[in-house]
């Protein structure tokens, strides 16, 4: 039986990850959940799977989820309480949304967890200070970004050299969003809903505005930086509508490996929970009796400039990813409430960007700031524009 913690349990990667449980009960038990204040379907989860402890977000829903649930199941609360139902469990699942998901990633790890990561922002912005965690005795990070856990399984085909000396590239595939093929004048025009309207995967609104965007795909491009230690140079992205082809890696003697399913976010979620096994039931599994066709091609990096943002960033370093992030959390948030068109996502990125002091990630304190900063800038930058 292996015990699972899981943070931010009512979202899209949280429910999924209860399916996963649902479905091999014989093998995984949930030993924690958490939720920011979505309280009432907390209350619905924890009398479903009996957790050791629960913990919600907002203090004051705290007598809510204690009158609603078993006396015997301890109960947390506030913006500590994540952190601490980080240190239960021998997998704990971060699908926590965006910069708040650090603190649950640092202690899941420092306390030599193994930790399926879907929060990739934590990575993203605080590399520097999430890597030596990673030596922690017992700690291994497994993503569960589906790019990713294709990476680590196609990495995992070449006898999972710890060099990787055999690797020559990495290629994410992107499904290019609903936008894919537009003009920046078709561009101009686009509305909430449009964005909200992923081709392929099903998602919450935050990554979906993110995907529309392709920022989601420079994150990932940071993301598989930080996770398998290979240059941004080595790291290509390509467009793959049909997202059957999760991501490939291409070794020095020519060969790609690609790992394939049909889109099904169960399926990087239970290979992280069962990981080295893997998972009895299928998830996405491919009708190959059926005709099938793959398509590849280029991002359109001059419309979509996200993702070129997200490469500058990278290769600055330092808590640039960290910045870049915060004003991307920024835009995407004034977006979803109305008050941008998309078109100024990019822009108010690339104008926080332009504002990066150049210091390092070398403590919490730093990436924090850095995360303000970014957000500052695009705040400024918003309220200049509408003058
Ligand atoms: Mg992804």
């Amino acid at each position: 039986m292996t015990t699972v913690s899981v943070l931010g349990s009512t979202g899209s990667i949280g429910t999924q990850t209860l399916e996963v449980v649902r479905s091999e009960p014989d093998r995984f038990r949930i030993s924690a959940l958490a939720a920011w204040s979505s309280v009432e379907a907390l209350i619905a989860q924890v009398r479903e799977f009996r957790p050791d402890i629960a913990a919600i977000g907002r203090p004051e829903l705290a007598g809510q989820l204690k009158a609603g649930i078993p006396s015997d199941i301890e109960v947390l609360a506030g913006d500590g309480s994540f952190q601490e139902l980080a240190t239960r469990g021998e997998v704990v699942v971060n699908g926590v949304v965006g910069f708040a998901g650090l603190g649950v990633t640092l202690a899941a790890l420092g306390s030599g967890r193994r930790l399926a990561l879907a929060n990739k922002e934590s990575l993203i912005a605080a590399g520097p200070l999430v890597q030596p965690l990673r030596s922690t005795p017992g700690a291994e990070l497994i993503p569960v970004d589906s790019e990713h856990s294709a990476l680590h399984q196609c990495l995992r085909a070449d006898g999972q050299n710890p060099k990787m000396r055999n690797l020559h590239q990495l290629v994410l595939t992107a499904s290019g969003g609903p936008f894919r093929g537009f003009s920046s004048d078709d561009l101009e025009r686009v509305t909430l809903e449009d964005a909200l309207a992923h081709p392929t995967w099903s998602m919450g609104p935050k990554i979906t505005v993110d995907s529309s965007t392709l920022m989601n795909k420079g994150l990932e491009v940071i993301e598989a930086h930080e996770l398998f230690g290979v240059p941004y140079e080595n790291i290509e992205v390509v467009v793959h509508p049909e997202s059957i082809v999760h991501s490939m890696a291409v070794f020095t003697d020519g060969t790609t490996i690609a790992q394939l399913s049909e889109p099904d976010m169960k399926l990087p979620i239970a290979y992280a929970l069962s990981y080295p096994e893997r998972s009895a039931k299928p998830f996405g599994s491919i009708d190959w009796a059926q005709p099938k066709s793959l398509h590849f091609e280029p991002p359109d990096k001059d419309t979509f400039r996200c993702l070129g943002l997200a490469y500058t960033a990278g290769q600055f370093g330092g808590t640039a990813p960290a910045w870049m992030n915060g004003a991307n959390e920024a835009a995407v948030d004034a977006f979803l409430k109305g008050s941008i068109p998309w078109s100024m996502i990019p822009t108010s990125i690339e104008s926080a960007l332009d504002e990066y002091d150049g210091n390092e990630a070398d403590s919490i304190d730093s990436v924090i700031r850095a995360d303000q900063r970014g957000r500052e800038c695009v705040a400024t930058y918003l309220a200049e524009e509408s003058r």
